[in-house]
């Protein structure tokens, strides 16, 4: 598969799966003599498979990449950078909030661990947020292997000018994402801020200070920015290309409302903190995908307190909320 428009090329790189995401996507972008690969996969033989296989139907081969440009760290969009530098040094460009998390940096991940094991205490999580902060630290022993070896790139502004693309930071799912637009064409490499068959988590991260940031806050807000621009096609990192991307959004959006006034429902009918209102919402979810459930009521709650519908404050340090008159 090719989409071509005005001189520009997308060879869209798919490789299925059996998960809920169905697919990892990333794309290679050509224009006049650049070729952009725009995220990297998992590192596995699918993906470098596919890639290489995409390549060579299209007469292109990995000598000819530009360079690479990352939408965010997460471990299925990077995963074949360093097999790609390895063999074709290019340069390789990412949010500066990407480079202490690619880089695996021990500073920045004892104050994130540092940050859970607070989190979780204070959101009430007892036992179960114990053992995912215990997980979190001991993850950075065990994965200090997974550190990209490729010297990256903070991205500037206006550097992808030549590739008529510019850059839209829309973080909510991780702090250092991005999108790529293309304005005259309307396309959008959005990530994972957008994904037709599931709604993306906005995960709860510490920022590179290690400051708690409102993620499904700035999430809506990368949504409600994308509104304005015209997409008619976005390029989503996981499942299929997206046509509707307008409506999508729009759907997304009423959905966080539709959430939100659930929990409300609940702090109204006795629950008080954040575990009480996962247990009672996600049920055993609780347990087995806690960190990804965490984030979606810590999400909704803040996005309640920023429109001050309501309330927390701190009992034996633990948040309890409640409903704002
Ligand atoms: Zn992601």
């Amino acid at each position: 598969m090719k989409i071509e428009r005005d001189g520009q090329t997308v060879f869209p790189v798919i490789v299925s799966n059996s998960s809920s995401l169905k697919s990892v996507n990333f794309f290679l972008l050509k224009e006049r003599e650049m070729l952009y690969l725009i995220d990297a996969g998992m590192n596995d033989e699918a993906c470098w498979n596919t890639l290489l296989h995409t390549l060579e139907v299209n007469n292109l081969s990995l000598s000819d990449l530009t360079g690479i440009i990352l939408t965010h760290h997460h471990i299925d969009h990077v995963g074949l950078v360093d097999r790609i530098v390895s063999r074709h040094p290019i340069p390789v460009f990412v949010h500066k909030e990407a480079v202490p998390r690619l880089k695996r940096e021990p500073a920045f991940l004892e104050k994130r661990a540092d940050f859970f094991e607070k989190l979780y205490k204070e959101m009430g999580c007892g036992e179960a947020g114990e053992q995912q902060a215990r997980f979190v630290r001991e993850a950075i022993e065990k994965n200090k292997d997974n550190a990209l070896q490729a010297s990256l790139t903070p991205i500037e502004d206006d550097f992808l000018t030549s590739l008529s693309l510019r850059i839209i930071e829309t973080p909510g799912h991780a702090p250092d994402q991005m999108a790529l637009y293309d304005e005259k064409r309307g396309w959008l490499f959005g990530g994972d801020l957008l994904i037709s068959h599931i709604s993306s988590n906005a995960l709860v991260e510490p920022d590179s200070s290690g400051n708690r940031m409102m993620t499904l806050v700035q999430h809506r807000n990368s949504m409600k920015k994308c509104l304005d621009l015209k997409m008619n096609i976005v390029f989503p990192g996981h499942g299929t290309l997206i046509e509707n991307g307008e409506s999508l959004i729009q759907n997304r959006l009423s959905r966080i409302d539709k959430k939100a006034g659930k929990f409300v429902s609940f702090i109204e009918n006795g629950s008080a903190t954040a575990a009480e209102i996962a247990l009672r919402y996600y049920k055993n979810v609780y347990y087995d995908q806690f960190s990804l459930v965490m984030s979606e009521v810590i999400g909704h709650l803040d996005y309640l307190e920023n429109r001050g519908h309501v309330a927390k404050i701190k009992v034996d340090g633990v948040w309890q909320y409640t409903i704002q008159p």
